[in-house]
C-alpha cells in the first residue's frame, strides 16, 4: 500500500501546470489519496479544471480566495460533506501586490504589507482552524505549507514577501505546537526559486536562479518533482514523528556561507 492511499487531500494553489501545489497534487494522487483542489475566483477556476482532469480519481473542485473566511468555511464544509474527513492539507497560496515586490522594501505601503501576510500567511492559521475539526474525526492529519529562505535572508525584491514567510514559518510552529495534542502535524517545505507564476512576480527572479545553479552544493536548480517527493514524506505515514519542521529542498543552497 502506497503512503497517502486512501487518504483524502485538500490542496490550495493550484494556478497552472508550473505550480508547486500542481507536483504536489499529482503525487498525492499518484499514491491513491482522494483530493480537493481549489480555484481563487471564476477567472481562474478553468486552468484548474483541465489540469483536474489528468487526475483520476477525479478530484473534487472548488472555489477558495483564502482572504475571505465565509470561503473558507464553505470549502472545509464542501469537504465534510463530500469526503467524509481530512487527512492533509497543502497550503500553496501566496500573494503580494506587485509594486511591492519592486520597489525598495522600505516603501511598502501599509495596504501591501496587509494584503501580503494576510493571504500569504494568516491563511494558513485560517485554514488549519477550519481543517481542525475535519482531520479530529480522523484521529489526525498532516498540513502543509511552502515557504522561502527570504524569511531569513535579504533577496533582491523578495520584500514584504518575505515577511510573510517569516510569520508564515512562525505560524507553522505555533500551529505545531497547538495542534500536535490531536495528531494534527504542521511543517512546511522551503523551496529553491522555481519558475512559476508567483515567482515571475518577483523582479529580476532570474538571476536568483542563476546563483542558486552557481552556488547550491549540487549546482543546479530544482524542480517542482523533488519538492512533491518531499512533500509525500512529510505528509505521509514516514513523516508520522516530524512536525514543527521547515524543510529545506534548495539543492543545499542555503548552508552555503557563501
Ligand atoms: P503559483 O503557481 O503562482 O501558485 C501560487 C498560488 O497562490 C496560486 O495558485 C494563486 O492562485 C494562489 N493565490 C494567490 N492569492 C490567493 C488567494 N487570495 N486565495 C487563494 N489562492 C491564492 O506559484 P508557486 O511558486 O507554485 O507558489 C506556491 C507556493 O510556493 C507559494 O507559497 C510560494 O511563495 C511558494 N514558494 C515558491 C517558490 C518558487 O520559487 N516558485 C519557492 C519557494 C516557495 P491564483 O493564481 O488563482 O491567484
Amino acid at each position: 500500500m502506497q503512503g497517502l492511499s486512501e487518504q483524502a487531500g485538500v490542496i490550495v494553489g493550484v494556478a497552472n501546470k508550473r505550480s508547486l501545489a500542481w507536483a504536489i497534487a499529482q503525487a498525492a494522487s499518484a499514491q491513491g489519496a482522494r483530493l480537493a483542489l481549489t480555484y481563487q475566483n471564476e477567472r481562474l477556476k478553468e486552468n484548474v479544471e483541465e489540469l483536474a482532469a489528468q487526475l483520476a480519481p477525479a478530484p473534487l473542485l472548488l472555489p477558495c480566495d483564502v482572504s475571505d473566511d465565509t470561503q473558507v468555511a464553505a470549502l472545509f464544509e464542501a469537504v465534510g460533506r463530500e469526503l467524509g474527513g481530512l487527512d492533509f492539507l497543502v497550503h500553496g497560496a501566496a500573494f503580494a501586490p506587485r509594486e511591492a515586490l519592486a520597489a525598495p522594501f522600505v516603501e511598502t505601503g501599509r495596504e501591501a504589507f496587509r494584503v501580503a501576510l494576510d493571504v500569504s500567511a494568516y491563511s494558513l492559521v485560517a485554514l488549519a482552524r477550519a481543517a481542525r475539526p475535519l482531520m479530529g474525526t480522523r484521529g489526525g492529519g498532516s498540513i502543509l505549507t511552502l515557504t522561502y529562505l527570504g524569511s531569513e535572508r535579504v533577496f533582491p525584491n523578495y520584500n514584504v514577501m518575505g515577511v510573510a514567510k517569516a510569520a508564515l514559518e512562525a505560524s507553522v510552529r505555533y500551529l505545531a505546537s497547538d495542534l500536535g495534542p490531536e495528531g494534527i502535524r504542521v511543517n512546511a517545505i522551503s523551496a529553491g526559486p522555481v519558475k512559476t507564476l508567483a515567482a515571475a512576480g518577483v523582479s529580476g527572479f532570474s538571476s536568483i536562479l542563476g546563483v542558486y545553479r552557481e552556488r547550491a552544493p549540487l549546482r543546479r536548480n530544482i524542480d517542482t518533482a523533488e519538492v512533491a517527493d518531499a512533500a509525500m514524506f512529510l505528509l505521509g505515514p514516514a513523516g508520522r514523528g516530524v512536525t514543527g519542521e521547515v524543510l529545506m529542498v534548495d539543492a543545499g543552497f542555503s548552508v552555503m556561507g557563501m
